[in-house]
């Protein structure tokens, strides 16, 4: 993925006509069946060649609620593919033989750990 939103997401609406690539969904169309907006892994590019930062997390006023995610690509598959993913959903590993943009600034530590996005 890139960034995963979180169960701390009050469901503002913010953040959907933000992203450059329509990789946010609502509620209703959440695959994972949470009550909360839900990011594409292999539709989100981390806003690279649009924004400086993603402008999802900008956009956010819910603090901590948008964090990183590991990269979504062939190297990572495997975290897509079990219980790591955000709610246990499988998301299908034959996907992640995309690879999507990622910032490479940012540590695989940090993304691990699922860091926030924006820290005060
Ligand atoms: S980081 Fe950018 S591309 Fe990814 S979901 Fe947020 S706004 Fe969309
Ligand atoms: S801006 Fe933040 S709180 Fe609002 S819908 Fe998006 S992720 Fe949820």
């Amino acid at each position: 993925m890139a960034v995963i939103i979180t169960d701390l997401c009050i469901n503002c609406a913010a953040c959907i006509d933000e992203c450059p690539v329509e990789a946010i969904v609502d509620e209703d169309d959440n695959p994972t069946g949470e009550e909360c907006y839900y990011v594409y892994p292999d539709k989100c590019v981390e806003c690279v060649g649009y924004h400086d930062t993603p402008a999802c997390a900008e956009a956010c006023p819910t603090e901590g609620c948008i964090t990183w995610d590991m990269p979504f690509t062939s190297e990572h598959k495997d975290f897509f593919s079990g219980a790591n993913y955000v709610g246990g959903h499988n998301y299908g590993v034959e996907d992640a033989d995309a690879e999507m943009p990622f910032r490479k600034e940012v540590s695989m530590d940090d993304r691990q750990a699922r860091k926030p996005v924006i820290e005060d």
